[in-house]
């Protein structure tokens, strides 16, 4: 078949890019390195524990969630179940204080406003922006950049308003107390940036995306691939697995092929739904400002994460999804000095995923990007860690059977995600929202998708970028 799109990465991404394009009545052909589909969003299975390696929890899932709608696009929403995490998370606090966070907004504000009267205004102020913030950022997505430029101000007021600013800047601005600060921002950690770093815009993002609930896949994150690779076949597409996109073929700056696996596979669009560098870097009809602009950006962090078996009743009391801050820490969720790390145990919630009598836990530890500890210098941090966890939880003192662990370059290996960064590009003010790259490139023809694009990294964000790129595609055709 001669294909009409290409998709590059059979990511969470690039999946949904397809399925949504093979929707429409296109030729879609997916093209995905690897044996299993996925990318970061696979299951894997050791001494029969299931783990989903790289996720802790995904937003949008409930309804009037954006990955619950766009497989109700698909008409593939009762193809798949989700199980609620409730908390969404446990925080272990530096002041030594816990802060069991609700799955749901309006709970969450309730909760806050009930914790903190003095700063009822306050609370009300941030969740109303951080809500006006995310539907800018979802409308601005449909609208031409020449209208663009008119209107902004007028159309886009927050958007104008603080698409530059760190959540730090916008705390400082509304006076928001200290202790307010660390509950109202304690998701920040899946941002992996201190707050005076991250961008008001992407925190936003990710609270509304968490707004309708937490949650983890029925049977392992990895259904999710198969129900959307079920879905483009259904539709008449093709995936191809275990084969590599090497170059792109442009003619006349436009996109008319892809070599993958020593094959010209021609096309009239291209969507590249993972990172790319060499393919873009060598594809002629780019122009170089847009490489050397991309060049410059800077990645997201990675992780170290060990996954452990425990006997059932060690557990015993514990949330399936745990945030801990060392002792005495001052502020900023997703400190970057590898202060701050998580403890899962995701057979809490999918009873299914450990066997009789055990459960699965998973200990993580956020790296800035770039870094990548050796063999001996994992073997210290999974020390550390383990001893910390047991310090503080007795009842795991013992009880740890170590299973395996990742570190970024096992994540790169992957996906070809450089340094194993967990979210493509940092989400600074500079790098996110209406500044991160756009689903369209200046070479005709040639789309991107995923979490080096935008709106951001994380499942739901990458599935909606998966939906704004195939709008572009469909427009443009
Ligand atoms: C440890 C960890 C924990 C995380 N926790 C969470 C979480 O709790 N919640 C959440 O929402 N998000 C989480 N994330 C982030 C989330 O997993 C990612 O942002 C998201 O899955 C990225 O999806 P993607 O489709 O953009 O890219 P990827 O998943 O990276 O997929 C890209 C795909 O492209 C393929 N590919 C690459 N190059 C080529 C080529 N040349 N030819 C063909 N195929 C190619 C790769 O093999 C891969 O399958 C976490 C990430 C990590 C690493």
């Amino acid at each position: 078949m001669k294909a009409d799109v290409i998709v590059i990465g059979g990511g969470l991404a690039g999946l949904s890019t397809a399925a949504l394009l093979a929707k429409s009545g296109k030729k879609v052909l997916l093209l995905e390195k690897n044996q299993r589909l996925g990318g970061y969003a696979s299951s894997y299975s050791s001494h029969g524990h299931r783990f989903d390696i790289a996720t802790q929890a995904l937003g949008g899932c409930g309804k009037g969630g954006v990955i619950y709608a766009i497989l109700a696009e698909l008409a593939i929403e009762d193809t798949i179940r989700f199980l609620s995490c409730e908390p969404a998370r446990m925080y272990y606090l530096p002041d030594g204080t816990v802060y069991a966070q609700h799955g749901f907004l309006e709970e969450q504000q309730q909760e806050l406003k009930k914790d903190f009267p003095a700063c009822v205004s306050e609370i009300d102020r941030c969740f109303a922006v951080w809500r006006e913030l995310f539907s800018e950022l979802e409308a601005i997505a449909g609208v031409p950049a020449k209208a663009m430029a008119f209107q902004f101000a007028r159309s886009f007021p927050q958007l104008a308003r603080y698409s530059r600013s760190t959540v730090q800047q916008f705390f400082d601005e509304l006076a928001i107390p200290e202790a307010l600060q660390v509950r109202l921002a304690a998701r920040a950690g899946y941002c992996m940036l201190p707050l005076d770093r991250l961008s008001l815009v992407a925190f936003a993002c990710t609270e509304m995306s968490f707004g309708s609930g937490a949650w983890m896949v029925e049977g392992g994150v990895s259904r999710l691939a198969d129900v959307l690779r079920m879905a483009i076949v259904d539709m008449g597409g093709v995936v191809r697995t275990q084969i590599r996109a090497t170059s792109l073929v442009s003619q006349e700056k436009r996109v008319v092929a892809v070599v993958a696996g020593g094959e010209r596979l021609s096309c009239e669009q291209v969507v590249l739904a993972c990172d790319g560098s060499e393919l873009l870097r060598e594809a002629s009809g780019l122009p170089e400002r847009f490489m050397a602009k991309r060049d410059n950006l800077e990645k997201s962090g990675s992780y170290f994460i060990s996954y452990y078996q425990v006997p059932e009743d060690a557990v015993h009391g514990l949330a399936p999804n745990i945030e801990i801050w060392p002792q005495g820490e001052s502020k900023g969720a997703g400190n970057e000095n590898v202060g701050v790390y998580y403890l899962l145990i995701p057979s809490l919630v999918d009873r299914e995923s450990a066997p009789k009598g055990y459960h699965s836990l998973c200990l993580s530890v956020p790296l800035a990007a770039g870094v990548s500890p050796t063999g001996p210098e994992r073997r210290f941090i999974r020390r550390n860690l383990e001893n910390e966890v047991r310090t503080r939880f007795p009842a795991l003192a013992g009880k740890l059977r170590f299973l395996f662990e990742l570190a970024p370059e096992h994540l790169q290996l992957m996906t070809a995600n450089p340094d194993g960064a967990a979210y493509g590009w940092a989400q600074t003010p500079g790098q996110a929202g209406i500044h991160r790259l756009g689903n369209k490139t200046a070479l005709s023809g040639l789309y991107l998708a995923g979490h080096w694009t935008m709106p951001g990294g994380g499942i739901a964000a990458v599935m909606t970028s998966g939906r704004l790129c195939a709008h572009a595609v469909l427009e443009e055709s």
